[in-house]
């Protein structure tokens, strides 16, 4: 006779994910029918530590601090995902030596950048949030608010990796002369875009833009400087969407101050957020925005859907399945 109440065999657990920062609720609940989804507040240092030793894979955005004392208490971890770009929360040596592997999703935000610079550079030059927040006032000014058109302008790339290419691209049909200087791609490149490539000092004699994409280096760190700024032309505008601290920001505001150079739009800051003092912020030609480069929907939901994947693959190595959300770059 067959028993009617056959043992089960015992469940396999599934492999803890700990997410300790916000993540899009498509892609969790996508992970969530795989693995043992947990949640907690990353900045939250002990929920953090106490959640932790459980955890085969770790996600987080930038709030999260992940360093040595967690991965020291995380004896199961074998992967720190990072739904983003930079790395600067985390220990990715501790990591490395503790036999971690760091994923991050490097193109999820490259559009959303390239399309604020190049809103950043309309609205800088056609005054936009001043004109705006005129209108707010009750004002009806409309001789207050004259601009410049982009058509016919210069404008200098600096940094021709992923967005920075991407903004030339988006820029070209707005007929300006596009130039470019990147020592690590060569000038064949740049003119399959139409763009050509010139020396640093060459940009900074001739753009009427000048919009930075670098990454933040010892080499890269105040490359805009006094110097380079005494070369810009009256009508020069500084667009950094990069990184802070790669513009040197006492140069641009003596080069504003004088009247060296017509304005700057900057998303990024040496010290973020900036004084509320900062001389920067009191300068009308100055368009800040709060490090918002990144801040799109389908920027993060592109990031989490990259990063689901790289930790499925991880932990089911088996597992071919991609998660796929977002408009794709
Ligand atoms: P990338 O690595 O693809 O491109 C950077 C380019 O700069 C490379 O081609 C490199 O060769 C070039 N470069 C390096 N040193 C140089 C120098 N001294 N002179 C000229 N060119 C030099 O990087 P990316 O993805 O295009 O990102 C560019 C920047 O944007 C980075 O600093 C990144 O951190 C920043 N970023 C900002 C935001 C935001 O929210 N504002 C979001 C994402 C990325």
């Amino acid at each position: 006779m067959t028993d009617p109440y056959p043992e089960e065999a015992p469940a396999v657990p599934q492999p803890v994910i700990l997410v300790a920062d916000p993540l899009d609720e498509g892609v969790t609940a996508d992970l969530a029918a795989d693995f043992d989804l947990r949640h907690c507040e990353g900045a939250d240092r002990s929920a953090l530590l106490t959640a932790i030793p459980q955890a085969a894979a770790l996600i987080v955005r930038s709030a999260t601090q992940v360093d040595q004392e967690i991965i020291d208490a995380a004896p199961a971890l074998r992967v720190v995902a990072r739904a983003g770009v930079g790395l600067d929360n985390i220990d990715v040596p501790a990591a490395t030596r503790a036999g971690v592997k760091v994923v991050n999703a490097p193109e999820s935000n490259v559009v959303s950048v390239a399309e604020l610079a190049v809103g950043l550079i309309l609205s800088s030059l056609r005054h936009i949030p001043a004109a705006s927040a005129s209108v707010r006032r009750g004002e009806w000014r409309r001789s207050a608010f004259q601009g410049e058109e982009l058509c016919g302008k210069t404008v200098g790339v600096l940094g021709f990796g992923r967005i920075g290419r991407l903004v030339a691209a988006r820029l070209a049909p707005f007929d300006v002369e596009l130039l470019a200087n990147d020592p690590h791609i060569p000038d064949s490149a740049m003119a399959e875009l139409g763009v050509t490539g010139a020396p640093f000092e060459t940009l900074m004699r001739r753009s009427d833009i000048l919009t930075v994409h670098l990454p933040r280096t010892p080499e890269t760190i105040g490359i805009v400087s006094h110097e380079a700024l005494r070369l810009a032309r009256p009508t020069l505008r500084v667009v950094n969407t990069s990184r802070g601290g790669i513009v040197d920001e006492s140069a641009l505001e003596v080069a504003l101050k004088e009247g060296r150079i017509a304005g700057a739009a900057l998303d990024v800051f040496a010290m973020e957020p900036p004084a509320a003092d900062s001389p920067l912020l009191g300068d009308t030609a100055v368009l800040p925005t709060p490090h918002i480069g990144a801040g799109t929907r389908q920027a993060q939901l592109r990031a989490a859907s990259e990063i689901a994947t790289a930790v499925r693959r991880i932990l089911l190595p088996t597992s071919t399945r991609t998660v796929v959300r977002g408009c794709s770059v």
